[in-house]
């Protein structure tokens, strides 16, 4: 058996889906249904969600993370959410998640001072990167995951990164939300990419060994399995099946599994 020391980790991005009134009684169902121990979950409802979430998760170790955050630490932004407002309502934050990209023109060097806010105000972020489907198809698919990562962590400490708990979540853009998902062994490979771009950057060996990552587009119940039993992946960033307390309550007993034969192996 592979020994591999790293967590297990579920997060759902609920992306703009749950109203205040719905966030609570959902997020707390899916705790009770997906207690697996070794399973790191975090929960990441919209802004308006987060306090009602954070209240029903209380007595809980899933933790909770916002979706996004501003670039800039306060200012005249009408409609944004500073990192400093979130401290309290979450603990986690994803960042450059390809729909902000897409859909609100996030580039990596926007990304990049998302980071900055994020780990000063000691929230654990998600980065999100994730190639389109022609960079694969031509054969492009790691150099566009090395940018990204090399766009959004230019200039911050490694120390300062490894500190904050940096996940990445390699999450193909052709498989967000299309059903599609990426071959568990094109996932696990990118994994492995990912570690070692972090290494070309100034990483220590072992840190970067150690960096998470986890896999996100499309997983479900019937397919997690299949990116869990691959030793470079540490979990799965799940969009529209983390809504579903049925499908979470699958996902994340296959990450027990995971997490239970990690720490025999660690043993
Ligand atoms: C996501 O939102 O990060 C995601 C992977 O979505 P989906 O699982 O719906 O593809």
């Amino acid at each position: 058996m592979i020994r591999v020391m790293r967590p297990i980790i579920v997060a759902g991005n609920w992306k703009m889906h749950t109203t205040p009134a719905e966030s609570g009684p959902l997020a707390r169902l899916i705790a009770t249904r997906t207690n697996e121990p070794g399973v790191r979950r975090v929960i990441c409802p919209p802004y308006v969600c987060l306090a009602p979430v954070r209240d029903a998760l209380v007595g809980t170790d899933v933790a909770v993370g916002a979706q996004n955050v501003h670039a800039e630490a306060a200012g005249a932004y009408t409609g944004e959410v500073s990192a400093s407002m979130l401290v309290g309502l979450a603990s986690w934050v994803i960042l450059g998640h390809s729909e902000r990209r897409r859909d609100f023109g996030e580039t990596d060097a926007l990304v990049n001072r998302k980071l900055a806010r994020a780990t000063e105000a000691g929230l654990r972020p998600i980065l999100c990167v994730g190639e389109q489907l022609a960079d694969r198809d031509a054969g492009r698919a790691a150099e566009v995951v090395r940018s990204q990562l090399e766009g959004a962590t230019a200039g911050h400490a490694a120390a300062t990164l490894i500190a904050s708990g940096l996940v990445v979540a390699y999450e193909p853009v052709w498989a967000i939300g299309t059903g599609r998902s990426a071959r568990a062994s094109e996932a696990a490979a990118m994994a492995d990419v990912i570690r070692h771009a972090v290494a070309a950057l100034g990483w220590d060996g072992a840190a970067a060994a150690d960096l998470p990552v986890l896999y996100g587009g499309s997983v479900t119940s019937a397919n997690a399995g299949e990116f869990l039993g691959e030793p470079s992946i540490d979990g799965a960033l799940v969009g529209g099946a983390s809504l579903k307390v049925d499908e979470m309550a699958v996902i994340v007993a296959r990450a027990g599994l995971t997490a239970r034969a990690r720490s025999a192996a660690a043993r």
